[in-house]
């Protein structure tokens, strides 16, 4: 092995903690004559490491191998200098460093010294690396805040900002829970909105999707003791937020209503429009009691706010989500037209049982009696069975003759009819 040795000293020349600059082969050289005549006289053994205090640190010459019977190093050793390890910081070279005539290691990099074609690292003292995203830069273009141009110290986190605009400390809002996420005050205001009810400090999670005139939603942010929510979707979906101004829908025109509900379900992801039923349970909660049990007329209101939307009264998106659901509500049609003729033969047998078996009111109950909706039983469904119903309308002052002592009458009719007959009381909000 020691054929290999070109000299009769291998070393190694560590300059990591020594700071000052090496331009090259010369100046390499030339700090190499200063310091090996130091080393004269000096054992040498494999493994031994000598150093240097210099000004900008420390240099250390590391023995690697000696060839066998060198024991001293003298003048006339040769030593080959097999490796220099030098900083990194040499070639990569803080820009600020520079300026002040040091050597810094540039770990980072400037983005705006970049694009301007400046050198653009940057060392760890100098790197500016504002909270909220690593992002560094000199201290030269220290971002500044979005608003009011200080000193920025943070990130913004916001969904406006994504961590591309900084803020300074003025403009910080902490998140509640995690603290090393802030926001600048309108991404704070957008995630934790505050419930817009005068002196309500609780977060409004409940936005109002009531559309104005414009077909923009109000916006309204209100936590939920101060909007509510309009479940006409269903009550496993989320139903369509309403502000305090807006949540008073009892009484609010039929077609504003279903305007509202369809376009509510074009604008919310994974909802579709109703079926003519549930329109007809919203109508009926909101006072439309006769039109509930309409469909044919909710139909045509429903064709009527598609034209409207079509004529650019409402979205591409309502245009198509009504046309969507054209095609379901006529299938419903049909089947409800057959479930009226049911109700209708349903309820001309009670009128016959009414003449036959109660021959004091019988008469005067079967002419004031009409039908109102037939509900064929349901088997199996996801809310479970039911019986049939036969909702039937009658002059409240009847009632009592139809219903019988412990509602003796109205269900001995039910059993003969084979299904339920239910009285429409004109009082009652909904039924079911
Ligand atoms: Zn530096
Ligand atoms: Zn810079
Ligand atoms: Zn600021
Ligand atoms: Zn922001
Ligand atoms: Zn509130
Ligand atoms: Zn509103």
């Amino acid at each position: 092995m020691s054929d290999y040795l070109a000299g009769q000293v291998e070393a190694a020349l560590d300059l990591r903690s020594w700071g000052a600059a090496i331009g090259g082969q010369d100046d390499l050289v030339a700090l190499w004559s200063q310091l090996e005549p130091t080393l004269y006289g000096r054992p040498l053994r494999g493994g031994a490491v000598h150093s240097w205090d210099a000004d900008h640190g420390t240099i250390r010459l590391e023995i690697l191998r000696v060839a066998p019977g060198v024991t001293v190093l003298a003048a006339d050793t040769r030593i080959d200098l097999v490796a220099v390890r030098e900083p990194a910081r040499l070639v990569h070279r803080c820009a600020t460093c520079d300026r002040a005539g040091r050597a810094g290691y540039g770990v980072f990099h400037c983005r705006a010294c970049g694009d301007a074609g400046q050198p653009d690292q940057v060392c760890v003292d100098h790197a500016v690396m504002l909270d909220g995203a690593l992002t560094p830069s000199c201290p030269e273009h220290h971002p500044r805040c979005r608003d009011c141009d200080t000193a920025a110290v943070f990130w913004c986190a916001g969904v406006n900002c994504r961590a591309r605009a900084a803020w300074c400390a003025r403009h910080r809002a902490r998140h509640p829970q995690d603290p090393d996420t802030d926001y600048c005050p309108g991404c704070y205001r957008l995630a934790f909105p505050v419930c817009e009810e005068q002196g309500c400090s609780s977060v409004g999670t409940v936005t109002c999707d009531w559309l104005g005139p414009h077909g923009k939603p109000c916006g309204q942010q209100a936590c939920t003791r101060h909007a509510r929510r309009w479940q006409v979707f269903g009550a496993e979906r989320v139903g369509l937020g309403l502000c305090r101004n807006h949540s008073r829908i009892a009484g609010r025109p039929a077609d504003e209503l279903l305007y509202q509900i369809c376009a509510g379900a074009a604008r919310t992801r994974g909802v579709r429009v109703p079926s003519l039923p549930a329109f007809g349970h919203n109508l009926r909660n909101c006072g439309h009691r006769e039109l509930a049990v309409d469909y044919r007329t909710i139909r045509a209101k429903l064709e009527a706010v598609r034209s409207r939307s079509a004529a650019g009264n409402g979205s591409a998106a309502l245009t198509a989500a009504l046309e969507r659901a054209a095609v379901g509500w006529e299938r419903e049609l049909q089947q409800l037209r057959g479930h009226a003729a049911e109700g209708e033969q349903l309820l001309q047998r009670l009128q016959r049982l009414l003449l036959d078996q109660d021959p004091r009111w019988g008469r005067e109950i079967a002419a004031g009696l009409s039908l109102q909706e037939y509900k064929p039983a349901r088997t199996g469904g996801t809310s479970g069975d039911r019986a049939a119903l036969l909702w039937v309308q009658l002059p409240d002052e009847l009632h009592r003759y139809l219903i019988g002592p412990q509602g003796t009458r109205i269900k001995s009719y039910s059993q003969q009819l084979g299904a339920e007959v239910k009285l429409a009381d004109r009082n009652r909000r909904g039924r079911r």
